[in-house]
């Protein structure tokens, strides 16, 4: 199954499909080296044996500073030149920094993903953005950088454990409420194949990335669950939730704000609990996470004055994004959630 990317900054298909792994697109390219992680390499690494690897930590703490220049001394040391390719094996981690790295190297390489993990057959590989972390700041550093494709092979997500699966599962749950009714349907029914699952959130994503390759307007409904989401992140801690995880918990509360704004259909938190539990993820936090959360609103990047741009479901399959009042949040939030 193929999905094409027809974005203004890249064109490209995602191929998705069950034991891709091995008919690998790299013999466009003279060289090409690929990055991976230590949990990753030696479960697919035998698909490239002619690879010049850089393998990376497995984890959040890889996308750094200190590993982008080790990876840009190591294409150079494997003398990979503007013809040549930059390759990520794994999830958003390895993805991200690989395209950054080829974003960046010689002014730009080309860079094919690969990606490992439910999050990134979704959502990471797909749209072109690329980053590492600063110490303090995730994705501080970063660039658009498309990729010239991008191979999911769902066979690859067997190794994957049940918790990082379930905060996959999580962007699709996403992508069902903001964007298409058949898909939550589908969801709700547990009626359909996981490669049509994916090709379908791909087809999604490729959308927005059309409509808005710059991250400057439409695609801003992506964030559904990720406002109040990113802060119950920093709150409890990176590492305490799976990003998945506390975009759960997310969802759980735009829809009860939703609801209680009149915005969102009666019973739509109700139906998100549902779809959540069915696929293993948490609805709600405790209420000290939640509250300290909710203060750290106010300081969201996405804030304007204390007005924040929040992504609301008007209907399944619809979202809208209205400016709120971030106290008038924090207040119904309150009342409601704790
Ligand atoms: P990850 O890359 O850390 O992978 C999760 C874990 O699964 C790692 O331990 C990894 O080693 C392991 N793993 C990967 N594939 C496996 C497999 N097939 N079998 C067994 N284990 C496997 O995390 P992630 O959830 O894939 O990605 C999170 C990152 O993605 C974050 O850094 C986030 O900022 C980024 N992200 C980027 C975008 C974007 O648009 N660029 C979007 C969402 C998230
Ligand atoms: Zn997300």
């Amino acid at each position: 199954r193929n999905v094409f990317v027809d974005a203004e900054n890249g064109k490209y298909d995602i191929v998705i499909g069950n034991g891709i792994l091995s008919d690998a697109p790299l013999k466009n390219y003279t060289d090409y080296a690929i990055v991976t992680d230590d949990v990753v390499h030696p479960l697919f690494g035998k698909y490239f044996p002619d690879a010049k690897w850089i393998i990376l930590s497995s984890g959040e703490a890889s996308k750094s500073m200190r590993n982008l220049e080790m990876i840009y001394q190591k294409l150079m040391e494997y003398g990979i030149d503007r013809r040549g390719a930059v390759a990520a094996l794994g999830g958003g981690v390895v993805g991200d920094i690989a395209g950054f790295a080829a974003a960046t190297f010689k002014r730009g390489v080309a860079f094919i993903q690969y990606p490992t993990t439910l999050l990134a057959q979704v959502d990471s590989s797909v749209g072109g953005k690329v980053a590492v972390n600063l110490e303090g700041g995730k994705n501080m550093v970063g660039a658009f950088y498309q990729p010239a494709a991008v191979i999911a092979d769902t066979g690859a997500l067997e190794t994957l454990d049940s918790r990082q699966y379930a905060a996959g599962m999580a962007e699709v749950i996403k992508y069902a409420y903001i964007y298409d009714k058949n898909l939550h349907k589908t969801l709700m029914d547990s009626s359909g194949r996981i490669e049509d699952i994916i090709g379908r959130c791909c087809e999604i994503k490729a959308d927005y990335v059309k409509r808005d390759p710059y991250d400057t307007g439409a695609r801003m409904q992506l964030n559904y669950g990720h406002t109040i989401g990113h802060a119950l992140e920093t709150v409890a801690g990176y590492g305490t939730f799976l990003h998945g995880e506390a975009v759960a918990m997310g969802m759980i509360y735009a829809a009860r704000l939703g609801e209680a704004l009149g915005v969102s259909p009666k019973g739509l938190a109700e139906d998100t609990q549902i779809l959540l539990k069915k696929y293993g993820l948490p609805v709600s936090a405790e209420p000290g996470i939640l509250e300290e959360a909710l203060k750290i609103l106010l300081a969201d990047k996405k804030a304007e004055g204390s007005r924040i741009s929040f992504v609301l479901i008007d209907e399944i399959g619809h979202a809208v994004t209205p400016k709120l009042e971030a106290g008038e949040i924090q207040k119904i939030v309150k009342e409601l959630c704790l």
